[in-house]
Formats: C-alpha cells, structure tokens, sequence
C-alpha cells in the first residue's frame, strides 16, 4: 500500500513538469514555399494548432487562385472561352474587391493583364518583346470583360485573369481572421513581403524595415512602427532583367503594355485590409506620387513612397522621427 501511494505520489508530482514540457514555448513560428513565395507566420500567443491551421487555410486559397493550377476557380474561368463559370463566392468577393480597384485607378490595377505578363515574364526573358506583340496583346487586356452576378463570373472578349497583385493581401485578410478565432493576439503573418502586423509585441509596436530599392537585403530606406496594420509593398527591384541598361520589371502599365515608369521604384500601402493594400500598392506604383496620393485617399489609406532617385515621399498621415541615424516612421 506504501509502495502505492509513493507511486501515487511521484506522478502526482511529475506531472507538472510533464505538461511544463507539453505547453508552447513563443514565438512559434512556420516557413513553407506556396504561391511562388516565402510564407512565414510567426504567432507570439494562442493555441497550438494555430500555425497549422495558417497554413492548411494558404494552400487552400492557391488552390482556388492560383492561375496555374488547372482545377482552380481563376484557371477554369481563364479556360472558359467567355461561359459562364460558377466559382466560389470567396473568389466572387476577391474579384469585386480586385474590379473596384481596377475601377478607381481608372485601369492602373488590372487583373486581366495576364497576356502581358506572360510576353514580358520578366523571371525568364533577356530582352523586351517585340512592340507587335505587345500591341497585340494590349487588345485581350481590359478588366470591363470581366463580369460577376452573385457567384457566376464571366470574362468576354478573350480576357483572362491573373490575381499576382491582389491574392496574397486576400489570403493574409483570412489567416488574420483564423489567427484571431483561434485567440492569437500577436503575430506577424508574411506571404512574400505581404505583411500583417496582429496586436503588437510586448506593447509595443512591431518594426518593419522599408527595403531599400536595389540595396542589399536587409538595407533600409527607413522603420516603420506598426501594429494591428497590413503593410504591403510592391517594388521594381522585385522582379526584373535589365537589357542594355535599361531596366525591365514585374509590373506592367496596362495603358502602354510596358513595365511601369512613373518615377517611382517602390510604394508601400499601409491600411486596415491586406486585399486593399495590395491592390493598391501595385495600382500606385503605376501612377506615379500624385495620383497615387489620391487614390490612397479614396480608400483611407497611407503610403510610403521612393522615388527612382531614393527620395521618400510619404502621405499626410505619417509623422517622421529619426533613431540612430535611422528614419523612423509612425502613423499619426
Ligand atoms: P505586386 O507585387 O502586388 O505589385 O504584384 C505584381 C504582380 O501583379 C505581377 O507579378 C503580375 O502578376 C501582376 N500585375 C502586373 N501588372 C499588373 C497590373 N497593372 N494590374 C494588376 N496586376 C498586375
Ligand atoms: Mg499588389
């Protein structure tokens, strides 16, 4: 009986280092390749299945709309020949969102860029294509072709969809809304430079390098200080080949059917919706500071914009501040 209890005893004393062993030690953090980019989530609090709900939620959504996945929502509308494709109504709500962009930056955001994206594929090609081509290809280009009523989305005249510009900012919407069903509190969700800042870090502020423009990886043009904010960047140094010395990037301005060449090299959007953010970073960076400026207006939106020439030039809703040499900038 005496041998029981001391064994009795012993587990009933172990057992806290047991479950000490068991409990989360934050940060937790998770990196996986998905929609051609880095995706890490790093939770400071929360639940433990937390991160791989995250990331289950990611490949979901690729799946849905992703343009090179056969089966996905946005490949059967591109495979469509102008039918009518019932899509679900997450990718109907993406596409509004996307279609209301493309409206207010009078067509600067387009998602039917898609032909000339695939005739610059600036990650392969040496050399720019040839202008036929581009005129050619300008013609399947117009985000009016594309039509939605309820869940059935239809897109005429040839066009076909790309959402490079708008997905990650939707998908990191979601797995914000995950992570707080799921009681994180902190966290910095990051789908390829697409970031959302949850809650803040021990009260204060997250802080967020600004790259600098063609500088060495973790060479910044300023910090940004920022909390329950998305801040999403879209930049020309981010994909590009240079032929003859002459820079050639990712984003194409669907008015000539060529790179983007408003003056600017980078543009973050700071808002309240990742979806927003993104769309309009892409949107911005084609229109150069002033248009720029009052279309973020239009969505209550800040920016941080550099120049060709690596001059800041932020909105009226961010204050700055320098620490150790640095420029710090701080929402009003
Ligand atoms: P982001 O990094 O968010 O600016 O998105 C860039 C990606 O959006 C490109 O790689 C293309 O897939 C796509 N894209 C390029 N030009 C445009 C445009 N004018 N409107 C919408 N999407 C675009
Ligand atoms: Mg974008």
């Amino acid at each position: 009986m005496k041998k029981h209890l001391c064994l009795l005893l012993a587990v009933f004393l172990a057992l806290p280092l047991f479950c000490s062993c068991e409990k989360n030690v934050y940060p937790l953090s998770s990196t996986e390749f998905m929609m051609d980019t880095v995706i890490t989530v790093t939770v400071y609090d929360g639940e433990a299945d937390a991160l791989d709900s995250a990331m289950t939620l990611c490949k979901q959504y690729e799946n849905l709309f992703s343009r090179t996945i056969e089966t996905s929502d946005i490949a059967r509308i591109n495979n469509s020949n102008g039918a009518p494709v019932t899509v679900d109504p997450e990718t109907a709500e993406l596409l509004k969102i996307a279609l209301d962009i493309a409206e207010k930056s009078d067509g600067a955001f387009d998602p039917t860029v898609l032909p000339l994206v695939e005739l610059w594929n600036v990650t392969k090609s040496t050399a720019p294509p040839e202008q036929n081509l581009i005129t050619e290809g300008l013609k399947s280009v117009g985000y009016k072709s594309i039509h939605i009523n309820g869940d059935t989305v239809t897109a005429k005249n040839g066009v076909k969809l790309d959402l490079g510009g708008i997905a990650k900012g939707y998908i990191t919407d979601k797995v914000v809304e995950n992570l707080k069903q799921k009681k994180v509190t902190s966290a910095i969700i990051n789908l390829g430079g697409n970031l959302y800042l949850l809650g803040d870090k021990k009260g204060e502020p997250f802080s967020v390098g600004i790259q600098k423009p063609f500088g060495k990886q973790d060479e910044h043009s300023a910090v940004l200080m920022l909390k329950n904010k998305t801040a999403v960047t879209s930049g020309v140094y981010q994909r590009y080949f240079r032929h003859d010395g002459q820079l050639y990037h990712h984003i194409i301005d669907p008015k000539t059917g060529h790179p983007s060449d408003s003056g600017l090299y980078a543009v973050t959007v700071i808002a309240d919706s990742s979806s927003l953010a993104d769309g309009l970073s892409t949107a911005c960076l084609i229109l150069g500071p002033e248009k720029a400026t009052a279309l973020a207006k239009e969505y209550n939106a800040e920016l941080i914009m550099i120049t060709s020439d690596n001059q800041l030039i932020t909105t009226d809703g961010i204050k700055y501040d320098t620490k150790n040499g640095e420029t710090v900038l701080n929402l009003k």
